[in-house]
C-alpha cells in the first residue's frame, strides 16, 4: 500500500509538470489502474526514443526488451523502435 502512495506521488509531480490544464487526468487514470489491476509503469526511458517526446506513465503504446519496459508514444514509434532495439537502448 505505501508504494502506490509514492506512485501517486511521483504522478502527481509529473501531472503538475506538464499538464496543469486537465486535472480530471489525475482521476481518470486511478480508476484505470484500479480496474486493470497494474500499478503504474516506470519505463527504462524518460523519453521516447523514436520522436524524443518525454513518456508518461499511461502509455498504452510499451515494448518489454531485455526485461525493461519501454514506453512509446504511438504503435510507429514502438515498431521502430522493435526493428532496431539495439540501436535506441543506451548501455
Ligand atoms: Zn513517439
Amino acid at each position: 500500500m505505501k508504494s502506490k502512495v509514492i506512485v501517486m506521488a511521483l504522478l502527481s509531480v509529473s501531472l503538475m509538470a506538464c499538464a496543469q490544464e486537465t486535472p480530471k487526468v489525475k482521476h481518470k487514470k486511478s480508476n484505470t489502474a484500479a480496474k486493470s489491476n497494474v500499478k503504474s509503469v516506470k519505463f527504462a526511458n524518460a523519453t521516447d526514443p523514436i520522436c524524443n517526446m518525454p513518456t508518461e506513465a499511461d502509455m498504452k503504446d510499451t515494448a518489454v526488451y531485455k526485461n525493461k519496459t519501454y514506453g512509446f508514444c504511438s504503435a510507429y514509434c514502438k515498431d521502430e523502435f522493435k526493428k532496431n532495439p539495439e540501436k535506441y537502448v543506451k548501455k
